[in-house]
C-alpha cells in the first residue's frame, strides 16, 4: 500500500486499497490507498484523545515551531508537490503547484497566528473582580475534506486546528489520497507529539461517517458536497458537535454594460473554466447586461475556445481533464439537460486526445433563463451559463435569486454599482472586476445561504471554529 494511515505516530498498512487515477492518462495508476475499516477509525480517534490534553498545552513556540517547519518543507517542495496534485486532481501545472504554495503559506501563517493567540480582561461589574475572557482548544477535531484542492483544503483545517491546541483525525477524500498522504508524512516528521495528527483513509459513507458520529469527536469540519454536508449537520446535531461546513456554489459574475470588455472576459474565463471549473467559487452563472451582451458573448467564446485542454502535467496546457467518469458523465448531463430545456450549448464535446483521460471541452449555455437546472443546480464542471438582464437592478435580482451564495462579482466602471453591488449580493466573498475564484489566504472563507454553515474559515477568523470561549471571574 502506498497511502496508508497514520494512527498513533505508526504508519499502519490496511489489507484492502483503492486505485488513485491519472485522470489525464486513466492507466497511470498513481498508487494505493488504504480502504479502511471503522475499527481503523476507531483507534485514530482513540489516539487523537489520548494525544489532545498535552497537546493543548503545548505552548505557543513549540505549535509555531511544528507549523512553521510544516510551511517551510511544503514550500521548498512545491514543484514535486505541485507535480503530485496535477497527476491525480487533474488541474494544469502551474495551478498544482500555485496549489502547493498556497497550503505552505497556509501554515506559515497560522504558525505566525501560533504567537498571537489573544484574551480579553474587563473589569468586572462587581466591586475587586477580575473577568478573563480566553480561547480554549475545543479537543478532537474531525476534518473531511474533498478531491478538488487536495491539498489547500486539509491545510487550511489541519493548521488551525493545530495552531489552536487541538488534535486531529483527517478522512481525506477517495479520488485524491497522495497529496494528503504527502502532507501527513511531512507532518509526522514535524516534531509534533505522536497521536495528535491521524489520518484515515477510505470511503466517507464509512469511515468518514463513523468520524462524524464517533461520540468521541468534539468538532468536525467538513468541505464537500451539499448532501453530504446536510447529513454530517444532522448527525453533528445527534451528538452535539460542534460543526463547520463548507459546500457547493452557483456563484453569479454580472456584467454591466459600462465594463472594460477585456476585463470581463478574462475574469470570466479563469473564473469559469480554469481548475476545469471544479471549483465552490467557479463562475457558473454569467449575468450580463443588454447592451454589450452580444459582444461579450461572441468574446468569450473566442476566448474560451482558445483553452488548450490537454495533460494536466504538459507545458502549456491551459485546462486539464475532467477529475473521473462520473464527474465528466455528470457535466455531459447537465449539457443536454440544458439543450433540451432551450439554452443554446456552445462547445462541451467529449475529447479524444493522445493519451486516454477525462477530456471535454470548455462549454457556454447561452439564452438560459435562471428558472433552468444549468442555473439552479452545481455543475462541478468547465461549464458557465449566460443570462441576460435588462439592467443592473435586475442582474441584481438574478444573481440573488439562487439557493447558494458563496462568491458573487461584479464587473464594471461604476463605483456606485460596485459599491451596491458589495452591499446587497447576498455572498460571504464579492468580487468586483476580479473573477469569483481566486481568494487570500488570510482572510475569512466562506458563504452564505446553501453554500456554508457554522463559523467561517481561515484567517484569524478560524478561531472561531477551532476554539471554545472560556469566561472566568477572579477575587483576588
Ligand atoms: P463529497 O461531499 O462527495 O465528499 C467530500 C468528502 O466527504 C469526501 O472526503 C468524502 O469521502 C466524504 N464523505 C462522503 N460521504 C460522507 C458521509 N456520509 N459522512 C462523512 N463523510 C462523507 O464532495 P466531493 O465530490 O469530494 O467534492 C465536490 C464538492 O465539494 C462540490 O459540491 C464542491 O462545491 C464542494 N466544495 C466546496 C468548497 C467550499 O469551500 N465551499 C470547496 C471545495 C469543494
Amino acid at each position: 500500500m502506498d497511502y496508508t494511515n497514520l494512527i498513533a505516530g505508526s504508519w499502519e498498512n490496511t489489507s484492502d486499497g483503492c486505485a488513485n487515477v491519472n485522470p489525464s492518462d486513466i492507466p497511470d495508476v498513481i498508487g494505493m490507498a488504504a480502504l479502511s475499516e471503522t475499527a481503523d477509525m476507531d483507534r485514530a480517534v482513540a489516539s487523537a484523545r489520548t494525544a489532545a490534553a498535552d497537546w493543548a498545552q503545548a505552548t505557543p513556540q513549540m505549535r509555531f515551531d511544528v507549523l512553521d517547519f510544516i510551511g517551510s518543507e511544503i514550500l521548498a517542495r512545491q514543484a514535486e508537490l505541485g507535480q503530485l496534485l496535477s497527476r491525480e486532481e487533474g488541474k494544469t501545472l502551474p495551478e498544482g503547484i500555485g496549489e502547493a504554495a498556497r497550503a505552505g503559506q497556509i501554515f506559515k501563517f497560522f504558525a505566525g497566528e501560533c504567537l498571537r493567540q489573544t484574551g480579553d480582561r474587563l473589569a468586572s461589574v462587581r466591586p475587586g473582580v477580575e473577568v478573563d475572557v480566553t480561547r480554549a482548544p475545543v479537543g478532537v477535531v474531525g476534518l473531511i475534506t474533498p478531491w478538488n484542492f487536495p491539498i489547500a483544503i486539509p491545510a487550511w483545517k489541519i493548521a488551525p486546528a493545530l495552531a489552536y491546541g487541538n488534535a486531529v483525525v483527517l478522512k481525506p477524500a477517495e479520488l485524491t489520497p497522495g497529496c494528503a498522504w504527502a502532507l501527513a508524512e511531512i507532518i509526522s516528521r514535524s516534531g509534533l507529539p505522536e497521536g495528535v495528527f491521524n489520518i484515515v483513509f477510505g470511503k466517507g459513507a464509512s469511515v468518514g461517517q463513523h468520524l462524524v458520529d464517533h461520540p468521541d469527536v468534539d468538532a468536525v469540519s467538513f468541505t464537500g458536497s451539499v448532501p453530504t454536508g446536510r447529513a454530517i449537520a444532522a448527525a453533528c446535531a445527534k451528538t452535539l458537535k460542534k460543526v463547520q461546513l463548507e459546500m457547493g456554489g452557483k456563484n453569479p459574475m454580472v456584467v454591466l454594460d459600462d465594463a472594460d470588455l477585456d476585463l470581463a472576459v478574462a475574469a470570466c474565463l479563469n473564473g469559469a473554466f480554469f481548475s476545469t471549473g471544479q471549483r465552490c467559487t467557479a463562475s457558473s452563472r454569467l449575468i450580463v447586461t443588454e447592451g454589450i451582451h452580444d459582444r461579450f458573448v461572441a468574446a468569450l467564446t473566442t476566448a474560451m475556445q482558445g483553452l488548450k485542454v490537454g495533460n494536466a502535467l504538459e507545458a502549456g496546457i491551459q485546462m486539464g481533464p475532467v477529475v473521473d467518469a462520473r464527474q465528466l458523465e455528470q457535466n455531459l448531463s447537465y449539457l443536454k439537460i440544458a439543450a433540451d430545456e432551450g439554452g443554446t450549448v456552445i462547445g462541451g464535446e467529449r475529447l479524444t486526445l493522445a493519451q486516454e483521460g477525462f477530456y471535454m471541452a470548455p462549454a457556454l449555455v447561452s439564452e438560459t433563463s435562471n428558472d433552468m437546472r444549468i442555473n439552479r443546480e452545481e455543475v462541478f464542471g468547465p461549464v458557465a451559463s449566460v443570462l441576460r438582464a435588462r439592467d443592473y437592478d435586475e442582474a441584481l435580482a438574478l444573481a440573488n435569486d439562487s439557493a447558494f451564495g458563496l462568491s458573487a462579482g461584479i464587473c464594471t466602471t461604476s463605483l456606485k454599482q460596485a459599491s451596491h453591488f458589495k452591499a446587497n449580493a447576498e455572498a460571504g466573498m464579492v468580487m468586483v472586476n476580479l473573477p469569483t475564484a481566486g481568494v487570500d489566504y488570510h482572510v475569512p472563507f466562506g458563504g452564505s445561504k446553501g453554500s456554508s454553515y457554522g463559523a467561517r474559515e481561515q484567517g484569524s477568523y478560524a478561531a472561531e471554529f477551532y476554539t471554545r470561549v472560556k469566561t472566568a471571574y477572579t477575587l483576588p
